[in-house]
Parts: C-alpha cells; sequence; structure tokens
C-alpha cells in the first residue's frame, strides 16, 4: 500500500513554484499577490487562512489578510471586493468559507472579478471547466489531480466513484475524473446523500474518493481490495484527551482501509496540503495571465 503524502506532492509543488517566482523577481516583476478575506473568526477558518498566507510568504508571494466582522453586512463584503478587483497589485483573491448565515455565499462568489478567481468557485471558472476550457480549477480537486499525476497512479478506463456534489469539492473532481485530459479518462459515479446502495457501489470504484464530510464514514466493507482511496474530509471531533481539545478525522477509517488499499491518503498530510498547492498554482496562474507573462 502506498501512502499518497501530500507534504511530498505538495513540497514538490511549491519548490518548482518558488523557483518560478524567484526568476521572474530576478528579472524585475514584482511578486504575485494573493488577497483573503476572513470573516468572522470560525477557528478553522482562521487556521486554513493562516496557512494559506504562511504558504504565500514561503514561496515568495505576497499575501494579504483582510478581516471583517462576524457581524459585517453584505454590501461591505462586496465593497472590499470590488475594492480588491480594482486593485492591480492583487493577482488572487479568496473569501474563506463558509460565510455568516446574513451573508449570500453566490452574490460573493459572483462578485470576484473570475480573472483574480483563485479558488475556481466563480460560476464563469466552473462553466469553462465544465467545457474543457482553460480556468481555474477549484484547488481541492486541483490538487488531487496532481497528486495522481505525481503518483503516475492510472486512471484511463477506470470506475472512479466520488461521494459527494459540492460546487468546491464533488462536482468538479467528477467533472475532472471524467474529462479527456491526463488523470481523467475514468467512468464517474457521483454519489451522495439521495444515494441507495452507496457501499455496492463504493465497492464497484477502483478509484474512491470521500468527499461527504462525515468522520470515518468510508469503512473497509465498501472498499475494493486494491482501490485508490482519496480521502478529502476535515472534520473537527472533539477529544479532551487531545492537546488542542479536537482531532482532525477524514472521511474514510485509514486503520481498516489502509491495509486493502493500493495507495491512500492519509487526514491530515494528505489532500489537505495538496488544497494549498492547487491554490497557489492558481495564483501564479492569475498573475502571469493578467500581467501578459507567458
Ligand atoms: P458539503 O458541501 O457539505 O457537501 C457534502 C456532500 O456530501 C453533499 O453532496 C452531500 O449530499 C454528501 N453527503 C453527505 N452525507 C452523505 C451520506 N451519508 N452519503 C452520501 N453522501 C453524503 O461539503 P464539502 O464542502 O464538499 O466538503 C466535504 C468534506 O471535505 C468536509 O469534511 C470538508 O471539511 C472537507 N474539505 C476538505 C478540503 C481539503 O483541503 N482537504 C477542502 C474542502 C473541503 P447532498 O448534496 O445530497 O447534501
Amino acid at each position: 500500500m502506498l501512502v499518497l503524502d501530500g507534504k511530498l506532492v505538495s513540497g514538490s509543488v511549491k519548490e518548482s513554484l518558488k523557483a518560478e517566482t524567484t526568476a521572474l523577481l530576478e528579472k524585475g516583476y514584482r511578486a504575485p499577490h494573493l488577497a483573503a478575506i476572513l470573516v468572522g473568526t470560525n477557528g478553522a477558518s482562521e487556521t486554513y487562512v493562516a496557512s494559506k498566507v504562511k504558504n504565500c510568504e514561503d514561496i515568495g508571494f505576497v499575501s494579504s489578510l483582510v478581516r471583517l466582522d462576524e457581524n459585517v453586512d453584505e454590501a461591505t463584503l462586496l465593497s472590499t471586493i470590488a475594492q480588491l478587483n480594482a486593485d492591480p497589485g492583487v493577482d488572487g483573491i479568496l473569501v474563506q468559507l463558509p460565510l455568516p448565515k446574513q451573508i449570500n455565499e453566490h452574490k460573493v462568489i459572483e462578485a470576484i472579478d473570475p480573472r483574480k478567481d483563485v479558488d475556481g468557485f466563480h460560476p464563469s471558472s466552473a462553466g469553462k471547466l465544465m467545457q474543457g476550457l482553460p480556468s481555474f480549477i477549484p484547488a481541492t480537486p486541483y490538487g488531487i489531480m496532481l497528486m495522481l499525476e505525481f503518483f503516475n497512479l492510472p486512471t484511463k478506463g477506470k470506475h472512479a466513484v466520488v461521494i459527494g456534489r459540492s460546487n468546491i469539492v464533488g462536482r468538479p473532481m467528477s467533472i475532472l475524473l471524467s474529462s479527456n485530459i491526463p488523470g481523467g479518462n475514468c467512468t464517474v459515479t457521483v454519489c451522495h446523500s439521495h444515494t441507495p446502495n452507496l457501499k455496492e457501489i463504493c465497492l464497484q470504484a477502483d478509484i474512491l474518493v470521500a468527499a461527504l464530510g462525515r468522520p470515518e464514514f468510508v469503512k473497509a466493507d465498501m472498499v475494493k481490495p486494491g482501490a485508490v482511496v482519496i480521502d478529502v474530509g476535515i472534520t473537527r471531533v472533539d477529544d479532551p484527551t487531545a492537546k488542542k481539545g479536537f482531532r482532525i478525522k477524514g472521511d474514510v477509517a485509514y486503520a481498516e482501509v489502509a491495509p486493502l488499499s493500493s495507495a491512500i491518503t492519509p487526514v491530515p498530510g494528505g489532500v489537505g496540503l495538496m488544497t494549498i498547492a492547487g491554490l497557489l498554482k492558481n495564483t501564479l496562474q492569475a498573475y502571469k495571465t493578467n500581467n501578459g507573462i507567458v
């Protein structure tokens, strides 16, 4: 069984991005700039944003963080996005999700200039992805594709089962795996909370992507021996014995599934790190495209 080590793959992606950034700086270009907006003080969101900012700095990008109060109104958030859209020194904009109830997430995503949509959530990016046109790919599915490519895992003709159909993970993942691209050409089944016989469908998967947000949902009796298992789930589960009072759990019962699989991502240390790699790649792409750098 091969452990699909996100640290190894994201490290390699970051190294090549850092080398490219250094070369651009040496030619006199400014550094790529990612702007993040964080609304409120949700613990998990704080951690994700801090990690994105740190990773930007690691590879020579500039990152800025705009913090808004939990009770901020939608108009203020939209005007903050408008300012970043208009700022030629900002290449990529991300708004950390989830947002508080008073704010319409769709409106916010649509307010981001598609040329700076490095999370790949804008309908314009999603539409392009659907049609196989160049676009920003949502960072998590992008990171998973980079991982499949890094480990040279065969996908052509395989049956991939994706559990989850969200706009940020499950659906774009299913589009990529079924597309006629490297890492694609799978026959894909998408499952969701109304899927009957989920276990039987999962048992047919050569590649199983679990993105449902239910800790340790995928058990050994749902996995075909030799399958490649990609665990996207990240859930904080209370644990008074842990230093922080919680542990991070994936959607796969790793201890029992790993021995059955041919390759598997750990949680933490798997897909989460690749998500950041995908985001950084999108940011450099935005920077180059918007500044006419080939
Ligand atoms: P989401 O928007 O809540 O979507 C969950 C999907 O799973 C939905 O399509 C839902 O079906 C389906 N689902 C829920 N319970 C199910 C069940 N019992 N059987 C089958 N399908 C079920 O979540 P998300 O944003 O896609 O995130 C999924 C997980 O990935 C979460 O744990 C999240 O924290 C994690 N995540 C990790 C990363 C990373 O970097 N590793 C990035 C993003 C998200 P319906 O559509 O029918 O409701």
